[in-house]
């Protein structure tokens, strides 16, 4: 398999040609048929495996294949990871392969002000890149509308779990719609607590692993 039998826009081959990225990965080739025709995925995946661009690409896409006319001021798709660090990683690559297209991301973590972060809320986002913590405190003072999220990413959910993150993480699933929504659940291990989530989570889902 290559990108190009995928079906991507062209707009995202250009991401992948920004991102320098030619050929998938294994995690890549096997979530991304699945992904793209809009199935929920539950990835077995380490960092380092190219799991990010494995669901950024079909968040991207399915964004831009939505109505044009109905692009809500509030996020679409929310990405949930577990520390500052990966979370600005990822903000890095939404930038990359959506460098092509019209779609606003912000990336939301503790550590610093909080204030920015309600500004970038306030102009409007359409991917919203986030750590649990703060994404409550956001919640919590009104300046965060989950309803149009129809696009949910979990990454390092064992490691979510491992920081203590299940009650802010459920909190901030209930505020998600559940009709229509996407979700792409990924985790290096797979204990009980963490396939409990996900099985939670997912509906009719592909299993990926590599
Ligand atoms: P990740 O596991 O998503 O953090 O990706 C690990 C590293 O692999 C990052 O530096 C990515 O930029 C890179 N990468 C991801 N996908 C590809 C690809 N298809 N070709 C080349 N490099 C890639």
């Amino acid at each position: 398999l290559d990108f190009n039998g995928l079906g991507l826009l062209s707009p995202l081959s250009a991401g992948l040609s920004a991102a320098g990225y030619t050929k998938p990965t294994p995690i890549q080739a096997q979530a991304l048929p699945a992904a793209l025709a809009g199935r929920d995925v539950l990835g077995l995946a380490q960092t380092g495996t190219g799991k990010t661009a494995a669901f950024a690409l079909p968040v991207l896409q399915a964004l831009a294949k939505a109505d044009k006319r109905a692009r809500p001021h509030y996020p679409r798709a929310l990405i949930m990871l577990p520390t500052r660090e990966l979370a600005l990683q990822v903000g890095t690559v939404f930038d990359l392969l959506g460098l092509h297209l019209p779609f606003t991301n912000a990336v939301v973590h503790g550590g610093v002000s909080i204030n920015p972060q309600i500004k970038a809320l306030a102009a409007g986002v359409d991917i919203l890149i986030a750590t649990p913590g703060r994404l409550i405190d956001l919640m919590d003072q009104g300046k965060c509308k989950l309803d149009n999220v129809v696009l949910f990413v979990l990454d390092e959910a064992d490691r979510m779990l491992d920081m203590g993150f299940l009650p802010a993480v459920k909190k901030i699933v209930a505020k998600l719609p559940k009709a229509g929504r996407q979700t792409m659940f990924f985790s290096a291990t797979m204990p009980n607590d963490v396939s409990g989530l996900a099985e939670s989570l997912l509906h009719d889902h592909v299993r990926v692993e590599v």
